[in-house]
């Protein structure tokens, strides 16, 4: 596991985060089952296709989280599960398994596909920017632990066989629907022919499906060849990795009903351990210009495009502009408005090591106000997780360094504390660009900037001997190769737009 911050916060500020619980409805002061450790449990995504960019939001947001939990001083234990098999499509009875769907279409061993989707996926997020969880555990290599569980809730007496097929039986824990609300006579499916009719109930939903004739993708299994239900693998993973109990459980919305109140009912059964999840947090939905994403509206935006157009940090910095359970509308006129303030960060902190070489003052003069900002930043982080008040609290920070940089009013420790303060802020959502981190294909980051420094010094010749057409080629085509110049009152500096 990676090392966590020297410095514990967990004295000062324990016990005042606060987060709202989708179970009880209301904001809850958090206090993790051990001292100093939490575990954060995450519905990952069906291998079947790209991530789109809500799946982009869902996972930025827990990477807030656990990135704001480390810097706490709490040890997170981070699991989002990789759905390889069992998710129907439409998730009714006679839905197709999306994964064996895809491969029948293009003609592959279902495990292929989700190899290449899996592999996109992490391409993607990791351009995100965004840490990997520390164990990502696929439904397809615990078989025998999904299956055990399944036999025990039928020896318990809560699910029962039927036709090869195992089902949870709703009605024998009362508290069915408690996460979500739904009330048992809301629950009937839309439709009725979708239920099968060895179902007790219609609400029964299968920890385990028998295998139609010729499947591929199946497993022996005491009531024959089959697979897994798509709910059951949650709170296998939930029992094997944490146990009985899970601090945090994570997922967008739409994972309410019936995905969580299912695994609650799986889970505490079983252990009579309640709650099975001390802190439900959902994240909202995504629109793209005030619509559901969807595919038939073709609104569909995939993370990889999503990263092609924009910055990472302009993707982060819009995605924790909106509060998380809010629901967050992709638009380009946010995006540009993100890109920019992108700009005025890497701005600032060019600024800060210019102004650097000569100080004016000796004595710190705005020192101070930064600590109170920060403070401020904090209390918005501990609040429900406010990233869109934390964040104005650190644009008054970029404002504040500026307007001292200007007014030639600072100290070395001035800046040094603002760079820092920017730095160590701006690392919960990753919104600091690092020139030398991408958009070179690892080439020698001092190299470029040499020969970038060189570009801008034949610019401000011709510009000097009036040569406009030559400073603007130079200016243009450099913009194509995605390097923006800006000319500042401290000559022309030079930043990364996007990868080009
Ligand atoms: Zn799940």
């Amino acid at each position: 596991m990676e090392a966590k911050n020297e410095e514990n916060r967990i004295k000062k500020y324990g016990g005042r985060l606060k987060l709202y619980n989708t179970l009880s409805r209301s904001e809850e002061v958090f206090v993790p089952l051990e001292e100093g450790k939490v575990t954060l449990y995450v519905c990952g995504t069906t291998e079947y296709d790209y991530v789109h960019l809500g799946h982009g939001r869902t996972y930025a947001f827990y990477d807030v989280l656990v990135r704001f939990l480390e810097w706490l001083g709490y040890d997170v234990f981070y699991i989002q599960n990789i759905t390889d098999v069992g998710h129907l499509e439409g998730d009714v009875d006679f839905g197709e398994d999306k994964v064996v769907k895809r491969a029948r279409r293009e003609r592959k061993h279902p495990m292929e596909i989700v190899e290449f989707f899996m592999r996109k996926h992490f391409e993607a997020v990791d351009g995100l920017k965004i840490k990997r969880p520390n164990v990502m555990p696929r439904a397809s290599a615990h078989i025998p632990e999904i299956i055990e569980l399944a036999q025990t809730l039928v020896k318990e007496g809560y699910a029962y066989v039927a036709k090869g097929s195992v089902y949870f039986s709703v009605k024998k824990f009362p508290e069915y629907g408690k996460l979500s609300g739904v009330k048992p006579d809301e629950v009937l499916p839309g439709a009725r022919v979708d239920v099968r009719k060895e179902k007790k109930d219609p609400r029964d939903f299968a920890l385990w499906r028998k295998a139609p004739e010729g499947y591929v993708l199946k497993w022996s299994s005491p009531w024959g060849e089959g697979f897994p239900g798509w709910h059951i693998e949650d709170t296998v993973f939930i029992l094997k990795y944490f146990g009985p109990q899970c601090d945090i459980h994570g997922g967008a919305v739409e994972l309410i009903f019936p995905h969580h109140d299912c695994e609650i009912s799986q889970a505490e059964v079983i252990t009579g351990v309640k709650p099975f999840v001390r802190y439900w947090v959902h994240t909202g939905l995504l629109t793209i210009n005030g619509e559901k994403m969807s595919k038939s509206k073709g609104n569909y935006i995939r993370l990889e495009e999503a990263l092609r157009k924009h910055s990472p940090e302009a993707l982060r910095l819009w995605m924790a502009s909106t509060h998380f359970r809010k629901s967050l509308d992709y638009n380009e006129k946010d995006l540009e408005a993100a890109e920019k303030n992108v700009e005025r960060i890497s701005n600032t902190l060019g600024r800060i090591q210019d102004s650097l070489e000569e100080v004016p003052e000796e004595e710190p003069v705005f020192s101070d106000q930064i600590e109170e900002l920060k403070e401020n930043f904090v209390e918005a982080m501990l609040d429900d997780l406010n990233t869109s008040k934390a964040l104005s609290f650190f644009f008054q920070l970029i404002t504040s360094v500026n307007k001292a940089i200007d007014e030639g009013k600072y100290s070395k420790e001035d800046l040094e504390v603002a760079e820092k303060t920017i730095k160590e802020l701006g690392e919960f959502f990753q919104i600091v660009p690092e020139p030398g981190e991408r958009g070179f294909g690892g080439a020698d980051i001092e190299l470029v900037n040499s020969l970038l420094n060189l570009i801008i010094d034949i610019r401000e010749k011709a510009r000097e001997r009036k040569d406009y057409d030559t400073a603007d080629k130079i200016r243009g085509e450099l913009g194509e190769l995605g390097i923006v110049l800006e000319d500042t009152k401290e000559g022309a500096r030079w930043r990364i737009t996007s990868t080009p």
